[in-house]
């Protein structure tokens, strides 16, 4: 193909919203508008990433530090909106909101009797906790849904310290809502002051250390009243006991119980699909250097930029023209800057647009029967190679 017909328009500054390097490159050298919409250059190279598709060993060909786990293969910068729970021991790697982590319980206590005790205005964990002296995990946060299938009310009980997860959640009961006032009421749960005790017609949901932490503060299902010491088992059971906690940053790895860490991704594969614009980011992300993008094969789109330096007395277009022919009829993906400017705007360009090899045909190595080859990665400088041979040197 030529630099003309995929009207190429690369361009001098970064975007200003570009929010990663590899974007902006992806920007800058024509393949993406600052809309993020493929352009033609763009869509050449889409459509090469889709040709060269060939299952699960694909991305490791595009050199890629992807992480992932049987469902999805994620691939970790800032903007990313998908958040990720990820072990860097083990490579555990799960959607931060399904990301199971090891729980650590507290130590076991002997159970003592319920007490009912008047706590004013301790409508929050905070507020009980505070009022009562209490750390945080000592007490019981209560969450109450009503399930959309069938409308039953569902009562979810964690611990104090900890954060409910609704996607875990839906995995156990399916999609719920929030409790209205008036369900809420029914049930015999009073909102601010709500336990699992006693309650009518609820499915009772806990997270699985509550069966392990005994005297628990818990609402006492009476406005300004909790009680002390509830415990599960005794005091009340629940149908359903799985993890509903949402990891947390340093929470300890379910496997091998390394600290986790939270990293923002963007999403290139799932059971079904691969999201090549995705990996076309990814890739920018991962190849580039201080003047542009640097595309591995087989990734580029194109293995050879072809360019042509004008000439004093020899028809350098011409010669190009011929090599361009030569290399597309060996099946080498060439791109020919076929473009009226000068070196220096094309030897930019070239960098910018990041293709692995960079050919030059100029004068004064024309005239020894040479063309000039240049790696766009690593410290090879410039080599001359016999212009009967570029062919055989490519397919190397
Ligand atoms: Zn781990």
């Amino acid at each position: 193909m030529k630099y003309n017909d995929l009207n190429i328009q690369t361009q001098r500054d970064a975007p200003n919203n570009a929010r990663t390097e590899g974007f902006a490159f992806l920007v800058r050298a024509g393949y993406l508008t600052r809309e993020n919409t493929p352009t033609q250059l763009g869509e050449v190279t889409l459509s090469h990433l889709r040709n060269l598709f060939s299952g699960p060993a694909f991305l490791a060909q595009l050199s890629l530090p992807t992480i992932g786990n049987n469902d999805e293969i994620f691939f970790s910068i800032a903007s990313g909106p998908i958040e990720v729970a990820h072990c860097p021991n083990c490579k555990y790697t799960e959607r931060l909101e399904l990301a199971r982590f090891a729980k650590t319980p507290l130590p076991q206590e002997n159970e003592l009797p319920l007490e009912k005790v008047l706590t004013p205005d301790c409508h929050t964990i905070e507020a009980l906790a505070n009022f009562l002296n209490i750390p945080k995990e000592k007490t019981a946060k209560a969450l109450m849904y009503t399930r959309v299938s069938d409308n039953r009310f569902i009562f979810v009980v964690l611990r104090g310290d900890m954060q409910l997860t609704e996607a875990k959640l839906k995995q156990h009961v399916g999609d719920v809502r929030a409790a209205t006032a008036e369900e809420i009421e029914k049930s015999g749960a009073a909102a601010g002051y709500a336990s699992p005790i006693r309650l009518k017609d609820a499915i009772i949901v806990v997270d699985d250390l509550i069966p392990q932490s005994q005297n628990l503060v818990a609402g006492a299902n009476e406005t300004g009243y909790h009680l002390k010491n509830t415990n599960y088992g005794r005091d009340y059971s629940a149908e359903i006991v799985q993890d509903l906690i949402q990891a947390r940053a340093g929470n300890a790895c379910i496997n091998c119980g390394n600290p986790l860490s939270v990293l923002s991704t963007i999403n290139l594969a799932t059971r079904k699909d691969y999201d090549f614009q995705n990996i076309l980011l990814a890739l920018a992300e991962t190849h580039h250097d201080s003047k542009g993008l640097t595309l591995p094969h087989p990734a580029a789109p194109f293995d050879v930029y072809l360019m042509q330096v004008p000439g004093k007395e020899l028809d350098t277009r011409a010669n190009a023209e011929e090599i361009y022919n030569n290399l597309q009829n060996a099946g080498i993906p060439v791109l020919f800057d076929d473009r009226a400017e000068r070196a220096g705007v094309k030897f930019n360009d070239a960098d910018l647009i990041g293709f692995p090899i960079r050919i030059t045909i100029g004068e004064k190595s024309l005239k020894e029967g040479m063309v000039e080859i240049k790696q766009r990665t690593g410290t090879n400088s410039n080599q001359l190679i016999p212009t009967q041979k570029i062919t055989s040197f490519l397919k190397k």
